[in-house]
């Protein structure tokens, strides 16, 4: 019988063992001990991705090195496997990005590994656009003596003489192209240099990229910044003080649309950049329009824009040069809060508001926390820059954690916009299931006559939102999903907005078999064909994820809109946010209580926010501009507070319910979801879970709260069956903790799949 521990001959010395510990992207969060070969000890760093054996037989899988050293004499290390490889020629992450990363694999419950891996773009893993080729260079290991070469030398014919001279003046090896275009030859003396070891050739990884052009803007005209005004100037102040302080304070800057932020972040990045540090400014992915990104490229030498449609090759190349410190400013959604920056000096998070900063898949982090826990790690400000800030910042500014910086006026004593309310309950138009009511008619009317321009917004997309029967009172939903089919007209297909099932809607109801079916509500493809009726003589054009499929007709259609050949613009989410048109004189809201009435603990900021930040996309010009909000509910707080533009007012009122139900931001909650084929089963594991979890709860004496199991807001969704149930708690790490208890020992069913999402937006 063997032993149980290794004979001491068995076990390598302290001293000779030298262990990495490998974290993987799997579910499970661990960290994996393997022993390092004699060759990889002086290369290996903590934050290289590595090689290593992996389950069963010969498997071999890629994982994140999050530390070597010397081993532990006490671990039996004759067991441990060995690093089979590392993947790239420097680490991934320096020592506050594998803390990072370890934080937010803790505060959202999921592997560091996935955490790691998720924050690598695929073109960095798989080194998109770089190639082995092989370059010359002078001279070799194996030369022969000085004399005997410069005999060589001298007697060479006057083809590898050209070549010889020309790689001897070259400033780094040459590749073969390289080398014949330069001593205009071809391979043949190149050949015959080598064999007389005159020249010698290795294998190098190159980049081949071809758009250089995208961080270095030669042919943009630079711009000055401009002169700020008193409000701007009091912002920029404080933020420069807590800059030069190497501060990680965290400054909410809240200034209403058009006051004039975006100049702001440009002249706090200004400072940092002359300190040569780098600055990352984090913006919806819809923000990133040509309009934003030329104002950064205008005013610095190097940024880099991370968006959704760059090719592999495009982020590795801005990966490599961002780690390399060559670029300035980064900007990019959600992802850029990860940007290897390795002298980072400050970051902006714009629009912080918007949902997009919670990324919906593990790791389900909110980038505002991360750059919360970035900026305290780093030591570097923080900006959330809003018109209407979360209530989430709000309270945070409240309890004195984070700094108010406060911009109420816009530029140029520019008004804030008139904003009316129209009661559509009336309405006769509205009533014959148009959507343009009389007033915003009228209203219409009045601006594109006087050569103004129109934005008009619809949350829904489509044609009509339902398709609905009036014999059994019900609307034709998704095969799939408990969801209403949208009719799309111009394809005359019904299709579901979750899992994109089409089908030609049927002419008789599948429900009760009545013949008839009506189209009811309208989606934006609808208003557009209204617009286009109402308004012949002028131009019309559409904006929603249906017409903006293609790469670059965003930037086409706002470049029209913005010269003018556009006058009415509609649209969705799309058109609420950032557009800066001194021309647009009325923006009409058609329907505000699409928001208003989901299921959602934040529908009321979600409204508020919606109309506050579309209103904010009129008056920004000499002519000033007009409001209108098509409402039923006209006296609703969310609506009537936006029309007075009273963020401060709505915050007091909605915190208030919060702090009543001890909802967010006065609590955390946590969701789980679960989703199966069948619905019992589904349902009867949902409840098992939740017991387990409160169960735990009490004898940990943990103050978190189960609340549910409940079927989920949409209850089929692709095929499954989902029920959900929340952990509330006041204090997070309550929530964290209960979920580490009970981790490892939650039972398994064939079929069903759970998650937990840590502070959700959606609930
Ligand atoms: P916000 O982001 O707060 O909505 P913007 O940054 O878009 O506001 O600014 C609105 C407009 O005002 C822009 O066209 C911008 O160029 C202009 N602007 C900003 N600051 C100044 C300033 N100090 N002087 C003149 N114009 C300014
Ligand atoms: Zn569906």
């Amino acid at each position: 019988e063997l032993p149980e521990n290794p004979m001491p001959w068995e076990r390598e010395s302290a001293q000779d063992l030298y262990l990495a510990e490998i974290v993987l992207n799997r579910p499970v969060d661990r960290v994996f001990h393997y022993k390092v070969p004699e060759e990889l000890r002086p290369l290996l760093r903590a934050g290289h991705r590595v090689q290593v054996p992996f389950g069963r037989g010969n498997q071999f899988a890629p994982g994140y090195c999050v530390g070597v050293g010397p081993g532990d004499e006490n671990l039996p290390s004759v067991r441990l496997k060995t690093v089979e490889a590392i993947l790239d020629s420097r680490p991934l992450f320096n020592a506050k990005m594998l803390k990072l990363t370890r934080w937010i694999a803790d505060r959202y419950l999921c592997s560091w590994g996935q955490v790691l891996d998720c924050v690598v773009p695929a073109g960095v893993k798989n080194q998109a656009g770089t190639r082995m080729v092989t370059v010359f260079e002078v001279g070799t290991a194996d030369a022969a003596d000085e004399a005997q070469q410069n005999d060589l030398i001298e007697k060479l014919p006057a083809k590898q003489r050209a070549v010889y001279d020309a790689l001897k003046s070259a400033a780094r090896p040459l590749t073969l192209e390289e080398l014949t275009q330069v001593a205009g030859c071809g391979s043949g003396p190149v050949n015959s240099l080598k064999k007389k070891a005159l020249i010698s050739s290795h294998q190098k990884r190159m980049q081949h990229f071809e758009n250089d052009d995208d961080i270095v803007h030669a042919h943009i005209q630079k711009q000055d910044d401009l002169k700020l005004n008193r409000d701007q100037r009091l912002a920029l102040d404080q933020i420069l003080t807590a800059i030069r302080g190497q501060q990680s304070e965290t400054f909410v800057l809240h200034g209403v649309t058009g006051s004039g932020k975006t100049e702001v972040y440009i002249q706090a990045i200004r400072e940092v950049v002359s300190y040569g540090q780098q600055a990352i400014v984090l913006v919806p992915e819809i923000s990133l329009t040509p309009q934003a990104i030329q104002r950064f490229r205008s005013r610095f030498d190097s940024v880099a824009v991370l968006h959704s449609h760059l090719t592999d090759s495009d982020r590795h190349y801005h990966w490599q040069n961002i780690a390399a410190g060559k670029v300035q400013v980064i900007v990019g959604a959600r992802s850029a809060v990860f940007a290897p920056a390795p002298h980072l000096g400050l970051i902006i998070i714009d629009e912080e508001h918007e949902t997009s900063f919670k990324q919906e898949t593990a790791p389900r982090y909110h980038a505002r926390e991360v750059a919360r826990k970035r900026s305290e790690l780093e030591r570097v400000p923080l900006i959330l820059g809003s018109a209407t800030p979360t209530l989430n910042s709000w309270l945070r500014v409240i309890e004195k954690k984070d700094t108010l910086i406060s911009m109420p006026r816009r530029v140029n004593d520019l008004p804030m916009p008139g904003v009316n309310i129209v009661d559509v309950r009336n309405d006769v138009q509205i009533r014959r299931n148009e959507s343009i009511g009389r007033v915003l008619f009228t209203g219409m009317q009045h601006a594109l006559g006087a050569g103004g321009q129109v934005i008009l917004f619809l949350n829904l997309r489509g044609y009509s939102p339902a398709l609905w029967c009036k014999g059994c009172g019900n609307s034709v939903k998704c095969p799939h999903c408990e969801i209403s089919l949208t009719w799309h007209r111009d394809k005359n297909l019904a299709v579901c907005h979750s899992c994109d099932f089409s089908a030609r809607p049927p002419t008789n109801c599948p429900g009760c078999g009545a013949p008839g079916l009506r189209f009811v509500g309208a989606g934006t493809q609808r208003l557009e064909e209204e617009v286009k009726a109402k308004f012949p003589g002028y131009s019309c054009q559409r904006m929603d994820s249906d017409t903006m499929r293609g790469v670059g007709s965003h930037a086409r259609v706002l470049n029209a809109f913005a010269d003018g050949e556009v006058d009415i613009l509609l649209g969705t989410q799309m058109i609420a946010k950032g557009l800066d048109f001194p021309n647009v004189t009325l923006v009409g809201v058609v329907d505000a209580d699409t928001m208003l009435h989901q299921p959602d603990l934040f529908a009321s900021e979600r409204t508020f926010q919606l109309i506050a930040q579309v209103a904010g996309r009129t008056g920004r010009g000499m002519q000033g501009g007009r409001v209108f909000v098509q409402s039923s509910s006209p006296t609703e707080p969310a609506i009537v507070k936006a029309a007075e533009h009273d963020f401060l007012g709505f915050a007091r009122l909605e915190l208030g319910h919060r702090k009543e139900m001890l909802a967010p931001p006065f609590s955390h909650y946590a969701r789980v979801i679960l989703r199966g084929p069948q619905e019992e089963h589904v349902e009867h594991f949902a409840r098992q879970l939740a017991e387990i979890l409160s169960v735990a709860a009490n004898e940990k004496q943990l103050q978190v709260q189960i609340l549910g199991p409940a079927p989920a807001p949409i209850i089929r969704l692709k095929k499954y069956f989902r029920y959900h149930f929340q952990l509330a708690a006041i204090d997070v790490e309550q929530i964290l903790q209960l979920w580490h208890e009970v981790e490892g020992k939650l039972p398994r069913e064939k079929g069903i799949e759970y998650i937990i999402d840590v502070d959700p937006v959606n609930m």
